[in-house]
């Protein structure tokens, strides 16, 4: 298929982009470079640096014969969307209404949207299936959450079928070393690690130590991002060939602390990892983790490198250099 990668210079983008160039399809990344990378592109597939609000453009690249979009290009910081929603409406929000509007102009039928689990907000139990009510607990989550109500009426009005898919902490990196960027200022936690571990920072935070969990740390399930990468493609053939849309968690049915996390880190890396108990982050849900079980039902996806040491030790391989 041709595939049109919104974001597909970001982190999460450059593997989704490697992993559909590895299955076949012909791909063009369409990025801003605002936080995506070149060092993140690959000769195989075009670039067009260009902005999702610059609406004429992105509707004459639309024009260009695709068969889906798949959208990726958003903020995704939880906690700085709770100090700065302004730039959350603006980008996620806004900037998605072009893509749905420069596509539904274009006649394009397939569209693959970064959701995530922060469309939950607080577990009302766990682990969190696709019936869990909608409450998001920060403003990120909330963007994700009208995105996906803008997909299903596009849907029903348009005639796009959508695939929403709800990652889980999405971590790790190309488990073949083939991707290189590493963003800068990370808000996450496991980026923030190893640059800890690295020496580019002294210290890292813990974000609360008070909360109703076994250590009292946030508990969070994590996913590789080379099998979120594997979903999107898994996706786009189920939507395209059944003309449906669909929605589906993607994670690892695992949940664990930050501590459990930041212990594993000290173990792979072998390196000490400092870190000091610090203020609750606003808008961290206390537990979050996945049951996973309708993708692999409707599309035969499973976790395969998402266990902890797998996600630490393909980071490490990327940051260490
Ligand atoms: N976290 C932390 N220190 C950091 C960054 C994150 O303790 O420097 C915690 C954060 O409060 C949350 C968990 O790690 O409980 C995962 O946060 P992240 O930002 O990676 O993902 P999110 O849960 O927001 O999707």
């Amino acid at each position: 298929m041709n595939i049109l990668i919104i974001g597909g210079a970001g982190y999460i983008g450059s593997h989704v982009t490697r992993e559909f160039l590895d299955n076949g399809h012909d791909c063009t990344v369409y990025d801003n470079l605002s936080s995506g990378l070149r060092e993140n592109l690959f000769p195989q597939a075009r670039f067009i640096h260009a902005d999702i609000h610059d609406y004429p453009l992105l509707l004459e690249t639309m024009k260009g014969g695709f068969n889906a979009v798949i959208h990726l290009a958003a903020y995704k910081a939880a906690g700085e969307s709770m100090l700065k929603p302004e730039k959350y409406s603006h980008n996620n929000i806004a900037g998605t209404i072009n893509i749905l509007n420069a596509a539904s102009e274009a006649g394009i039928k397939n569209i693959v949207f970064s959701s995530s689990a922060a469309v939950y907000g607080n577990p009302q139990y766990l682990p969190i299936d696709e019936k869990h009510p909608t409450l998001p607990e920060n403003y990120y989550g909330f963007t994700k959450l009208e995105i996906e109500r803008f997909l299903g009426w596009y849907e029903k009005l348009k005639g796009i079928n959508y695939a929403s898919l709800r990652y889980f902490n999405a971590a790790g990196y190309d488990v073949k070393g083939r991707i290189k960027g590493l963003k800068q200022n990370p808000a996450n936690l496991i980026p923030i690690i190893m640059e800890t571990a690295r020496g580019v920072r002294k210290e890292m935070q813990i974000f609360g130590n008070d909360y109703d969990t076994p250590d009292g740390t946030c508990i969070r399930g994590y996913v590789h991002v080379s099998d979120l990468s594997a979903g999107h493609v898994l996706a786009l053939d189920y939507i395209s060939k059944n003309n449906k849309s669909l929605t589906v968690n993607l994670g690892s049915e695992e949940g664990f602390s930050v501590l459990e996390v930041v212990d594993i880190a000290r173990k792979v890396t072998g390196k000490p990892v400092p870190a000091k108990t610090a203020e609750r982050r606003k808008g961290d849900p206390s537990k979050l983790y996945d049951s996973s079980s309708l993708a692999l039902e409707i599309l035969g996806w499973k976790a395969r490198y998402s266990d902890m040491e797998t996600i630490l030790k393909t980071s490490w391989e990327a940051y260490k250099k």
